[in-house]
């Protein structure tokens, strides 16, 4: 029997999956990602993690024939470790991935991808329809995407293709994102960014009537999701939000000519209709060319680390004919 190993390394967990040949899970084990002291530590946590999964499923890690690696960026290819990563503390410079685990499953088959191409390869392997055209989106502490055209996942030669959170969305900057520039998609639509958007938003208008504890350290989303329904500039701060999300969206459109798209992280699982409705509605008077389907991930917050084990099963792509 032949195993496969799916690695999920988030700024807040670390995940590892063991799998047959099938991509049947039989064994998954997670612990939070360490905040250092330095990346070697983040490398250990991830080898002893891979070393549970696999005794979890009664298997010897040598026993393991491929494995996929899911990361947070960004990432350096060719060194097969994250360089520098943006949501872990500065004392973390270099997160060593494929070399360790090649040593500790005795496989040269260790594919590295960013988080978000790790999601379309997901998709794709798990897609009934439309395997070679498609495009994964995450809404979540960041915005990233992982693209498939016409078979191809695009990984770039760094392995950092897909950073379309950066796009510049608002020509007049109003909002500085966390990697330092202006006006990028993130800095409105994350997670985190919401709120701050909400507050400019309030501070710019200056005299609105809101029940959103605006003043409140917590103000998070998840006030103004909640109030959507009820509180008039609740509904103002989400629709603008599905505005920036759409322009972001239409944009992918133009580049890659998806026939899906598919949406996930947290802020879109845990409110798909206020997020993706709003996108739906504006397609058709900004994309210019063939309006594809945009519909919620199929794979939940499992998209990722079933990215990743897909990955391990088909060669890094995702493509199930290679099986
Ligand atoms: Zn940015």
């Amino acid at each position: 029997m032949a195993y496969y190993v799916g690695v999920d390394l988030g700024a807040t967990n670390v995940r590892a999956v063991v799998a047959d040949e099938d991509g049947t899970v039989l064994s998954s084990r997670s612990d939070q990602t360490p905040r250092g002291p330095t990346g070697i530590a983040i490398t250990e946590a991830i080898l002893r993690i891979v070393r549970e999964a696999c005794s979890g499923a009664d298997v010897e890690p040598q026993d393991a024939v491929a494995a996929g690696v899911a990361s947070i960026g960004p990432l350096d290819l060719a060194e097969g470790a994250v360089e520098n990563p943006a949501n872990l503390p500065d004392t973390i410079d270099r997160i060593p991935l494929t070399g360790p685990l090649s040593v500790l499953l005795d496989t040269d088959r260790v594919y590295l991808h960013n988080d978000t191409n790790a999601g379309v390869i997901g998709e794709r392997f798990h897609s009934e329809r439309n395997p070679d055209d498609m495009v994964y989106v995450t809404i979540s502490s960041g915005v990233g995407a992982g693209v498939c055209v016409d078979g191809n996942v695009l990984s770039g030669w760094d392995g950092n293709a897909g950073e379309v959170g950066h796009m510049t969305l608002d020509p007049q900057g109003e909002l500085t994102c966390g990697c330092g520039h202006d006006g990028h998609w993130e800095a409105y639509c994350s997670g985190n960014n919401i709120p701050r958007y909400a507050r400019f938003l309030y501070e710019e208008d200056g005299s609105v009537d809101t029940v959103l504890p605006m003043e409140d350290p917590d103000f998070s989303a998840v006030d103004i999701f909640e109030h959507a329904e009820d509180d008039e500039f609740a509904r103002h701060v989400v629709d603008q939000v599905g505005h920036w999300n759409a322009m972001g969206i239409a944009n992918i459109v133009h580049a890659y000519a998806p026939l899906t798209i598919y949406v996930g992280g947290a802020v879109a699982l845990n409110n798909p209709d206020l997020i993706l409705e709003p996108i739906r509605e504006r397609m058709d008077e900004m994309v210019m060319v063939n309006v594809p389907q945009i519909e919620l991930t199929t794979l939940g917050d499992e998209v990722v680390v079933q990215g990743a084990l897909a990955s391990a099963l088909t060669g890094g792509t995702g493509d199930r004919s290679r099986l």
